[in-house]
């Protein structure tokens, strides 16, 4: 049985109040670990160390980029010597198929890439600026925030945790992650690697645990000058309030429940394809998954047939077996899923396919549920308004361009959206009109280091990944220099 600890101020520890968690594999119930189980007095101790090493020693802060990309860079290679260990236990962990798992750690070992790399290129800018008070020369810094606290869910577990270390370091800061109480054991491995490279101690400290107590601590503390966060919104909103106390800067991914467009030009076997990655990866777990089908009204039954067609064949399986479809993360979510598709259909959603757990064979010693689709959704069925995060798609019509813009814009979130049509004038103005952070034309889903990810409404406020993602942890210091020292003659 392995034990894994927090891992503050270069220390592997257990929690202070030496309580633990048994983490199991979703697909089988195996017993993978058991972790600490921090509370609040953990986070303080990780968010000390964490100020420690910024504010007195500097050593992280202080070390020249080319020295500070060298590590980073380090730690990718490190991950990709140890990718396939990585994936089987991201796999494991979360219940998601190895396929998927083996491309979270290769896009993982390219953030680290991404990062190190642009912490080396030109930033900051030389202003041209008055002369009232004589002549003048200014000019900007990028400077990281301090210390930061990173917050991430169990869906993608090792790639939302590098979405943040990657560029959090790569800017100078000190950091805290929890990672999800439920999936921690790659986070655990990732901060072994940064021991290997050689951190400073207590420039990057892992908190293992859940939200209420150590989250809780970490959002709230005066003694840390950012939090960013991935994770529901209801999570999100408690954790703007906590933060608000001493004004930390804060970035928040949340959820979403996402429109794809599909107009009746679109290529409809490709459109078909798109839309299953859009709503079965990683079994629906996707904070961007395309959950809303919105179909022009002369394709739907068309549509809708071929979709079930393809739904149905998908295989469902414990992750290392590569399925289509691995296992929900954890009871509690499996239990959630189910609740929505039931009251889907006591709502009148008519179920064309999927809707039940999976119990045959090994399924049943695991979370599984069959891909599923509801048709004749109406906008205001919870179906239509909740984010399941589950793989389940609601399938809704209409007939004209605004009717379809208006359709997708009626969401109070704002992550995602798609667009499928071969008129491309078409897919620009739609695309134009949909209120939301990250937009498709013509596929669904794709995610890239080097382009910015976040939302608008209540999907939550922020960029990670690309520039903007390095730029959330820094701040912007303006240098104003004299040019003619002396007395200025105001006075
Ligand atoms: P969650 O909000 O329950 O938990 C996320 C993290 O927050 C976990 O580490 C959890 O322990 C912690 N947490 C919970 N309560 C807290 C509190 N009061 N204070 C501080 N921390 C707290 O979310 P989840 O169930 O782990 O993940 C699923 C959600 O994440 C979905 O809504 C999904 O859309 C969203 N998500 C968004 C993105 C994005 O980029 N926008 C990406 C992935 C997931």
């Amino acid at each position: 049985m392995k034990f894994e600890h927090n891992y503050i101020d270069g220390q592997w520890c257990p929690a202070a109040l030496g309580a633990t968690r048994t983490i199991t594999d979703p697909g089988n119930g195996e017993v993978l670990a058991v972790v600490a189980e921090s509370s609040r007095e953990d986070s303080v101790r990780a968010i000390a160390a964490a100020r420690a090493a910024f504010y007195r020693d500097g050593a992280w802060r202080r070390m020249s980029g080319p020295n500070r990309a060298a590590k980073l860079f380090a730690v990718a290679d490190r991950i990709e010597a140890r990718a396939q260990e990585l994936a089987v236990l991201d796999s494991r962990n979360s219940g998601k198929p190895l396929r998927e798992a083996e491309g979270d750690v290769a896009d993982a070992a390219a953030c680290f890439r991404y990062y190190a790399g642009l912490i080396g290129k030109p930033q900051g800018g030389v202003y041209e600026v008055g002369d009232g008070f004589g002549p003048m020369h200014a000019y900007t810094v990028h400077e990281p925030v301090g210390v930061c606290a990173l917050i991430t869910p169990w869906n993608y577990p090792l790639l939302m945790a590098t979405g943040k270390l990657a560029p959090a370091l790569a800017a100078g800061n000190c950091v805290v992650l929890k990672p999800s109480e439920l999936t921690p054991l790659s986070a655990v491995e990732l901060f072994r690697i940064f021991e290997e490279v050689g951190l400073p101690a207590g420039t990057a400290n892992l908190v293992l645990g859940a939200g209420p107590d150590a989250g809780h601590e970490l959002a709230a503390s005066s003694d840390v000058d950012m939090v960013t966060f991935t994770g529901s919104t209801k999570t999100g909103q408690s954790i703007a309030t906590a933060a608000v106390g001493n004004l930390k800067k804060v970035g928040l991914e949340l959820g979403g429940k996402s429109p794809n467009i599909v107009f009746a030009d679109a290529d409809l076997e490709g459109a078909v394809e798109w839309a299953m990655i859009g709503v079965f990866f990683n079994q629906g777990e996707v904070c961007s998954a395309g959950s809303r089908l919105l179909i022009e009204e002369s394709i739907k039954e068309r549509f809708v047939e071929r979709l079930a067609e393809r739904a149905r064949a998908l295989r469902i399986g414990h992750g290392l077996d590569n399925p289509d479809l691995g296992a929900i993360v954890s009871q509690a979510q499996l239990d959630k899923v189910l609740g929505f598709i039931e009251r889907a259909q006591a709502q009148g959603a008519q179920l064309v396919c999927g809707g039940q757990r999976v119990v045959d064979g090994d399924c049943a010693k695991g979370f599984f549920v069959q891909p599923t689709i509801f048709d004749r959704c109406t906008p205001d069925m919870e179906i239509v308004r909740e984010e399941v995060f589950g793989p389940v798609v609601a399938v809704q019509t209409f007939r004209t361009e605004d009717e379809a813009i208006a359709l997708a814009n009626d969401t109070r979130y704002g992550l995602a959206g798609g667009v499928f049509t071969t008129d491309g004038a078409r897919a620009l103005r739609v695309m134009k009109e949909i209120r939301a952070g990250i937009t498709w034309i013509n596929c669904y889903n794709p995610t890239f280091n080097e382009a910015p990810w976040g939302g608008y409404k209540m999907s939550g406020y922020g960029r990670d990944l690309g520039v903007n993602g390095l730029h959330e942890y820094q701040q912007v210091k303006q240098v104003n220099i004299n040019l003619r020292p002396g007395p200025v003659g105001w006075y």
